[in-house]
């Protein structure tokens, strides 16, 4: 593992490393990128905005990142593997990837993030806040350093709904999904595959082809499958009758002064969905 808790400071001095900042399509890392922009300049200026494009991300996270160049008035790098999901799905022997077998981050985020960075020294901006606990993906490579802004400076969940409705808003699709991600993400609650197939057919139709075609008796959740995941919701949905927010909430506001995102036992990892 890295060395952990560049500070901020010591950071800004090191004009000889790199200055990545990568950005999930979640809200965390894209605050910070906002914050980088407003708090510091200096460092805004020298900071490479990238972005692990899986090829299997929602539509709502392309938006996020027009939005955010915009706003940051700088282009955000797109990282690949270079092959789609399907392709990765065959060398792993049509073995969905489970949260104890997480070869999709590996081969197609965190794999291409260091071929990008080689043998460079970087220092690299992680979104995890103040009020969390998460340890969360850095590098394993000596040459990647990692700067926690947001702890160092004591930002917690709430100033970074503030900083978000300030300035590019709320990734749209925390109206139904807690993360961001690919769309066939196995971190996904039930009641977020019902989401899925309600918000995005053809992609819940795309993850029951994957599952079908990987055949092998393995599913994207243990024990059922997908049809039968987003029928149990639906049910649970029913029986819990019509939700008691015929209030004028908007749903920002409900998701603020909610903790729905904020699951201590996500395993999901940093460079997925912060
Ligand atoms: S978002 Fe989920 S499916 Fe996609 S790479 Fe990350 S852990 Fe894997």
């Amino acid at each position: 593992m890295s060395e952990r808790k560049y500070n901020i400071q010591d950071a800004l001095k090191r004009t000889d490393a790199r200055h990545v900042l990568g950005l999930s399509g979640g809200k965390d890392s894209a605050a910070l990128a906002v914050y980088i922009k407003d708090r510091y300049p200096e460092l805004h200026d020298r900071m490479e905005y990238f972005f692990s494009d899986t090829g299997a991300e929602l539509q709502e996270v392309y938006d996020v990142l027009e939005k955010l160049e915009a706003y940051l008035g700088k282009e955000i790098i797109r990282l690949s593997s270079g092959r789609p999901f399907e392709h990765w799905l065959k060398v792993h022997n049509d073995f969905l990837p489970s949260p104890r077998q997480r070869w999709c981050t590996r081969v197609m985020k965190i794999e291409p993030f260091e071929r990008w960075i080689g043998t460079d020294d970087a220092i690299s901006y992680i979104g995890i806040r103040a009020d969390e606990f998460r340890e969360g993906y850095i590098s394993h490579k000596d040459n990647i350093k990692a700067v926690y802004p947001f702890i160092e400076d004591g930002l917690v969940r709430d100033d970074i709904f503030q900083i978000l409705e300030d300035s590019v808003g709320i990734p749209e699709y925390y109206k139904w999904r807690s993360r961001s991600g690919c769309y066939f993400c196995f971190f996904q609650r039930q009641e977020e595959w019902l989401g899925l197939k309600e918000e995005h057919p053809t992609l819940f139709d795309m993850a029951v082809s994957i599952e079908k075609e990987a055949g092998n008796g393995y599913t994207w959740v243990q024990g059922r499958t997908l049809e039968e995941v987003a029928q149990h919701a639906m049910n649970k949905r029913k029986m819990l009758g019509p939700r008691a927010t015929k209030t004028a909430v908007r749903w920002q506001d409900s998701l603020r002064s909610g903790e729905e995102d904020d699951d201590p036992e996500d395993q999901s990892c940093l460079i997925c969905s912060l």
